[in-house]
């Protein structure tokens, strides 16, 4: 599919209805008070404590988050992957989060809820108690999926799915490679952050190689047939890096038995053994931990009334993000955002003793397929009948092939990375 005008208008027009959340000085003044919780300041966590407070300056809202500072993008990690960026403009200020909108920041790590006492546990020992709590901690890594890895194996492996000091190990072993090395990712399977998102860094890490160490070869064990883009990733590979990127389905022997640091090997389901100078695992992963320890996912993810993000399985506790189940809308920042604005404004109606409002959900996620050049999808989300979300007929899509939009693209990914960073923490 590719954007007509009528699907863009349609997008826009939606973004618009968020927009309209944003310029909040035009809704009516609330009261009702409260005391919200906001368990992790990440991309959901952040823009839901901002959007409550915007909403209803009444309400008394509290950030924790174990990494507030030193919180990274995973959005545009990859470019710090390929080279073309420093850690430092992946790296998040929560200044504004205070001063400006009055939340309260608490460093820590939450160890427990308490959903019957209405509190979380500290790590610190201290409790907070709530009246409602929001949770959107991100995912979990599960390494035991993997034979042969862990989380001290991936201080040789990196996983570079949580951005940080993974981000930065991955670069540094990718510099330190001899051109005509082999790099070898092990993609994860669905669902999971960012589907495009593998297949980015491949593209990046192409472009890194074409530029340095163009002898190089770039092998992609997936256990997926398809994935997010691919027509359009496909055709960039080939027109950009020749047969340098390899991707390997299932049926050509792309699912992964086992990994083995010390001899920096990884073996297929098949029994091929591939030896590589750097090997990036990216494991299965499900909702955050603190979700799952509360008793709330199914699955490994959380079930959410999908109109106000409040969780099917216990009260007054919201799931947004990563961790939640959103149907069609991808696990991604902008996904993330979209659900923070609909939990705030469905608590602050709660608060108010209102009833949720209609929500409309929007997703756009660009992915650079060199470093100047991105694609993008994009989608439009509403409830069904049954409060299921779908995506609205006619809207959204692809970008078109060819790539002559590509270069365009690339600035509008800037653009977006800079807007949502500012409407989630600003
Ligand atoms: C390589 C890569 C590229 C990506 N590119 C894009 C992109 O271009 N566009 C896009 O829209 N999305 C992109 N994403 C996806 C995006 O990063 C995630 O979907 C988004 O971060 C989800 O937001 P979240 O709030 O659910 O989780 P996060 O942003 O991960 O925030 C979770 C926070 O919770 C904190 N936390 C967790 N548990 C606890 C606890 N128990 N106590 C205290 N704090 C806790 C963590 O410290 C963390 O700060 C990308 C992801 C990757 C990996």
């Amino acid at each position: 599919m590719t954007f007509s005008r009528r699907s863009f208008l349609k997008a826009f027009g939606a973004a618009g209805a968020l927009g309209a959340l944003a310029g909040c000085e035009t809704l009516p003044k609330r009261g009702g008070g409260g005391h919200v919780v906001v368990v992790g300041g990440g991309f959901g966590g952040a823009a839901c404590a901002k959007y409550l407070r915007r909403l209803d300056p009444s309400i008394k809202v509290t950030l924790v988050d174990a990494h507030l500072s030193n919180y990274y993008t995973c959005p545009f990690s990859n470019l710090v992957i390929g080279g073309e960026l420093g850690m430092d403009a992946i790296k998040v200020d929560y200044n504004a989060l205070r001063t400006k909108h009055g939340i309260t920041l608490v460093e820590d790590h939450v160890e427990a809820v308490d959903a019957d006492k209405r509190g979380v546990r500290l790590k610190s020992g201290k409790t907070l108690n709530y009246d409602k709590l929001v949770l959107s901690p991100g995912i979990q890594l599960n390494y035991d999926k993997i034979v042969g890895y862990s989380k001290e194996a991936a201080e040789k492996l990196p996983h570079a799915w949580k951005a940080g000091a993974q981000t930065s190990l991955l670069r540094r072993q990718l510099e330190a490679m001899p051109d005509g090395g082999t790099f070898v990712m092990v993609a994860p399977p669905n669902p999971y952050r960012c589907p495009p998102g593998p297949y980015e860094r491949a593209s990046l890490i192409a472009d890194y190689f074409t530029k340095h160490k163009p002898k190089s070869k770039i092998i992609i064990l997936d256990p997926k047939d398809k994935f997010s883009k691919q027509g359009l990733f496909v055709e960039a590979w080939e027109n950009l890096y020749g047969n340098m990127v390899d991707w390997v389905n299932p049926e050509r022997g792309g699912v992964v038995a086992s990994v083995d640091a010390a001899s920096m090997t990884v073996t297929t389901k098949d029994g091929d053994k591939i030896k590589a100078a750097v090997i990036n695992v990216i494991p299965p992963m499900s909702a955050g931990k603190i979700v799952i320890a509360a008793g709330l996912d199914d699955k490994g993810w959380a079930p959410v009334n999908q109109r106000t993000f409040e969780s099917v399985k216990t009260k007054d506790i919201h799931v947004i993000g990563d961790s939640s189940i959103a149907g069609p809308v991808p696990k991604s920042g902008y996904g993330a955002n979209s659900e923070a604005k609909i939990a705030a404004a469905a608590i602050v109606a709660a608060f108010n003793g209102e009833q949720p409002g209609d929500p409309k959900f929007v997703n756009t996620c660009y992915s650079y397929v060199s470093a100047i050049d991105a694609i993008s999808v994009a989608g439009v989300y509403e409830l069904d009948k049954d409060n299921k979300i779908i995506e609205v007929k006619g809207s959204g899509g692809v970008s078109v092939k060819g790539g002559a939009h590509y270069r365009a693209e690339g600035l509008y990914a800037k653009g977006w990375y800079e807007s949502i960073k500012a409407d989630t923490w600003g």
